[in-house]
């Protein structure tokens, strides 16, 4: 890692117009590793008029897309060579641990983008035809022109790649402004680009922070659209700023999944997958299972094994491999998730294990927190209904099929949910009652390159990955040809 980093912007390697630059602190040990330039207005203008000059000059929307995808093949086969160094930087920025970023986050994200260049080479539609005796008609899929990307901090490059990637493969150009507290992997992803042979201003990032640089970025009428990730408070936000000049708003806001065990499911393979669902990115995923609700009949058993799994979880250095949950992300957030823990027990839950700060030998100062099991009835109390993003298992116990989906879509969000049984019939039922972008069925995490990331509700609009996320930075245009020559 750098102790310093630059911001690129066409094409250039540039520090902040104001000299400015904003600390990048390690989440395990709350030390300051490297810092880069909080961007001012000027910078931010100057972002977009070079993203909008390689736009509206055609330098890279006419490309053709077998040109586009060469450059993405080659910046994913250097992201491959230097899997390591990107590893233990999204690590150290994140507090994510280095078992998840080598083993899943880096590997996936070439993927991702090796899926992208090719898929962003075909798009299938309606074929050419008359629909009135006069005329024939068909569809163009055209880039829609500059795209804001603003991306959160729980999975810095991956959001970077399934927002601004997917934009650029389809011929848009994008200024990308990455989360204040994680942007080195995306200025290090930059660096790629341009050793790619990305053209100047096609891929432009400023660093600042997102209540200055974020709003002007959603705001200026030479930005065509934004694709965001991130909470649906600021999602809302977003939408207010979008609509001044009509935008198209792409966005992927919070969640809050429901994990549903029935009674005649592998409760040891549900237990695994309560583990798994819950401590992915030390509680910080927006598809983390978060609700769990059990069938009265298997509760104990589940509950108990989901404990006697839990303790079991490796708390420590995320850079160690053996590492299985890593700290929070920051100190503001551990108090965040800490409050919810204390009103979920004000509101009639019971702490069933964990709601301490482990002490780490070496990293006194990180910001971690125990796994932490609250069982509750309370379905109104906020550990229930709202998005905690902390490591917090709440269980709650059902009987009735109707009454747990009801329960289960009793929330603002609709990302992804998951249910757990080896009836069929049952499962498929599910898959069309539950309010939800995403169903896994006896699982709760994968998502492939080739399959949609969408969202129900409050969670967001559009979708990523898949055609359909590549659709998402499209407009469709109706060609008309007169063949009657009348
Ligand atoms: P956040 O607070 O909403 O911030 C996300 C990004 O927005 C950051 O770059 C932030 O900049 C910027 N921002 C903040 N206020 C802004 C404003 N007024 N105008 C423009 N930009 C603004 O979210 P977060 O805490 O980073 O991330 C966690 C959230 O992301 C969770 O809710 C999680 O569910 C969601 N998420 C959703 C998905 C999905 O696929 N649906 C995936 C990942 C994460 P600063 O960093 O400078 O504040």
């Amino acid at each position: 890692m750098q102790e310093k980093y630059k911001m690129y912007i066409n094409g250039n390697w540039v520090e902040s117009s104001s000299n400015e630059y904003m600390d990048v602190i390690d989440p395990s040990t709350s030390n300051k590793i490297s810092s880069v330039p909080k961007a001012t207005i000027e910078d931010v203008d100057y972002a977009i008029d070079s993203a909008r000059e390689a736009f509206d000059k055609g330098i890279w929307p006419n490309l053709p897309p077998s040109e586009r995808s060469k450059i993405l093949l080659k910046v994913a086969d250097l992201i491959e060579t230097k899997l390591k160094e990107y590893a233990i930087n999204e690590t150290l920025i994140s507090g994510k641990t280095i078992k998840q970023s080598s083993n899943y986050d880096i590997p996936y994200i070439v993927d991702n983008i090796r899926y992208m260049a090719g898929a962003a080479r075909i798009f299938e539609g309606l074929a050419l035809k008359e629909y009135v005796p006069e005329g024939s008609s068909t569809i163009r899929r055209d880039p829609i022109g500059v795209v804001a990307v603003i991306t959160p901090w729980n999975y810095p490059l991956m959001e970077v790649v399934w927002r601004a990637v997917a934009a650029i493969a389809v011929g848009n150009t994008v200024v990308v402004k990455p989360a204040s507290l994680t942007p080195i992997t995306t200025l290090m992803f930059a660096e790629d680009l341009e050793k790619a042979g990305l053209p100047k201003g096609v891929f432009n990032v400023v660093t600042g922070p997102g209540s200055t640089i974020g709003e002007y970025l959603a705001k200026h009428n030479k930005v065509d659209m934004i694709a965001f990730t991130g909470s649906t408070e600021v999602g809302r936000r977003l939408m207010e700023l979008g609509s001044s000049t009509v935008k198209k708003v792409s966005l992927e806001l919070g969640g809050k999944a429901p994990f549903i065990v029935f009674d005649d499911a592998d409760i040891e393979a549900a237990v695994q997958g309560a583990v798994v669902g819950g401590l992915v990115n030390n509680g910080q995923d927006c598809a983390n299972s978060t609700r769990y609700y059990i069938h009265e009949k298997v509760y104990e058993k589940f509950v108990n094994g989901l404990i006697d799994e839990l303790k079991k979880v490796k708390i420590g250095d995320p850079l160690n491999a053996e590492t299985d949950m890593g700290p929070l992300i920051s100190a503001s957030h551990r108090e965040r998730v800490e409050g919810y823990i204390k009103k979920g027990i004000e509101e009639g839950g019971k702490l069933l294990y964990g709601g301490k700060r482990p002490v780490i030998e070496g990293h006194e100062r990180g910001f971690y927190l125990q796994p932490t099991v609250i069982e509750t009835e309370n379905h109104k109390s906020a550990i229930v209904q709202e998005e905690i993003f902390g490591p917090v298992w709440t269980i709650l116990k059902f009987s009735e099929y109707q009454e747990v989906i009801e329960k289960a879509n009793d929330v603002i969000y609709g990302l992804g949910a998951s249910i757990w049984t080896k009836d069929v019939a049952r499962a498929m039922k599910a898959t069309r009652d539950l309010r939800f972008a995403t169903v896994w069925i006896n699982e709760h995490v994968p998502v492939p390159s080739e399959m949609p990331w969408p969202s129900y509700k409050q969670s967001g609009s559009g979708a990523s990955l898949s055609t359909y996320g590549l659709e998402e930075y499209t407009y469709i245009k109706h060609v008309y040809i007169d063949i009657s020559g009348s």
